[in-house]
């Protein structure tokens, strides 16, 4: 057997072409970023073929000689890391680890609360298309009409009329701080277990770019591939052993065979290199240049929900642009910039054709970017969006490009040649 080039060469010039537009695009998803080639080359390696059920100590196979210590070695430095007693490193990926946490702490129809889709939350907060919105009796918070930000009295009065088994904090598209303290004392008074779901912030809080859970929520949930750097994966922490018992179960063999020995690998890496005084700095910088890009596009009259950003995502309303989200984003992708069509809160428009655009600074600051190119980048936005709106979008577009791949060709993409 040869290599991919050999073996599949129609499966190895699709991954080619894939690494070419990679490299070619400004990519602003939020939830998205560049491994290093240290992590990529670790989820490509044997580990792939072996079967691990259990924990390291306890398997149900043999042969865990070396697994053991490679799973060990990723969980203690989860725990150095953030600051935590106890963590699982088997989760498949974001959505099985918050599913995880309902089947630890609440019975099916038990009540969860969690801020809603639209406003910025998670399917899995208990949204009515996903299982936990079906299995369990969600309550949902949101944000206030007139500062765009979470409104904790509203909390607090939710959480006492329905009395949550669970709640969760954290999401998809919140541009601020998420005031763990105040989620906890809520969570303390209604005797509900607190769930912090770091899936996006992981690596700034890892680098001390954002407050950190650690010592208010019962439990930690993250997805280690958005700013922690690691690969597709997802790892449940706790403080007390009473919830990380109950967790780990949860996990095997309540919803999960095998773990992915491969990604228990690479996320090690990650969490080595999330270790480093040099993510410190990047954690910082991706929150400096969230912050200028938003500073950019506000003089340009782009209408941010919340005013602005704390941390490295920003959510733009277009309705003053005279856009939708969709078009805008297909224009802006055709133009070599890279980002998701997303509703803001009270949206008018349907999901599927919403008024916002949702962008982020982790991987344009993977590449080495800084505050300048923000600027730049929020000019091309501009010319893009505004060009689209008067309908004779083609040309700005095509020079657009050409400009962007210029930039692009300067900054080298990690862990690609
Ligand atoms: C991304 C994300 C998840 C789910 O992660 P997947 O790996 O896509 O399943 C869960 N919660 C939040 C807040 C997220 O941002």
């Amino acid at each position: 057997m040869g290599s991919l080039a050999n073996v599949d060469p129609q499966l190895a010039e699709l991954i080619k072409a894939e690494e070419r537009r990679q490299a070619d695009t400004v990519k602003l998803i939020p939830s998205e970023n560049y491994v290093s080639k240290a992590v990529l080359e670790a989820t490509g390696t044997v580990l792939t073929n072996k079967y691990s059920e259990g924990y390291p100590g306890k398997r149900y196979y043999e042969g865990q000689q070396v697994i053991d210590q490679i799973e060990t070695l990723a969980v203690e430095r989860a725990k150095a890391l953030f600051g935590v007693n106890h963590a699982n490193v088997q989760p498949y990926s974001g959505s099985p680890a918050n599913l995880a946490v309902y089947m630890a702490f609440l019975q099916p129809g038990d009540t969860v609360m969690g801020m809603g889709l639209p406003f910025g939350g998670h399917l899995t907060h208990g949204w009515s298309v996903s299982a936990t919105g079906k299995w369990f009796t969600p309550v949902r918070y949101g944000v206030r009409r007139d500062t765009g930000r979470i409104d904790m009295d509203e909390v607090r009065e939710l959480a006492l009329q329905h009395r949550p088994k669970l709640i969760f904090c954290g999401g998809t598209a919140i541009p601020r701080i998420i005031d763990f303290e105040a989620f906890a004392s809520i969570a303390r008074e209604v005797g509900a277990v607190l769930a912090a779901d770091i899936a996006h912030i992981a690596g700034l809080v890892a680098g001390g770019a954002h407050p950190s859970p650690v010592g208010h929520a019962d439990v930690i949930s993250t997805t280690t591939h958005k700013t922690l750097r690691g690969p597709r994966g997802a790892m449940l922490m706790a403080d007390s052993d009473e919830h990380a018992t109950a967790l780990n179960k949860a996990v095997f063999p309540g919803l999960q065979g095998g773990p992915h020995n491969h990604t228990t690998a690479a996320i090690a890496v990650a969490l080595h290199e999330a270790a480093q005084p040099e993510f410190r700095t990047y954690a910082h910088q991706v929150v400096a240049n969230a912050k200028a890009l938003a500073e950019e596009l506000a003089g340009r009259g782009f209408d941010l929900v919340s005013g602005g950003t704390d941390n490295h995502l920003i959510l733009i309303d277009l309705t003053s642009k005279g856009v939708g989200g969709k078009p805008a984003a297909q224009a802006l992708d055709r133009a070599g910039l890279e980002t998701n069509y997303n509703t803001v809160p009270f949206d008018p428009r349907k999901p599927f054709d919403p008024s916002g655009i949702r962008i982020g600074t982790p991987s344009v600051t993977s590449r080495g970017m800084g505050e300048a190119e923000m600027r730049q980048i929020g000019a091309w936005m501009d010319e893009v969006v505004t060009a689209l709106a008067k309908g004779d979008a083609e040309e700005v577009i095509a020079r657009v490009h050409r400009e962007v791949s210029e930039l692009t060709s300067q900054f080298p993409t990690p862990g690609l040649s």
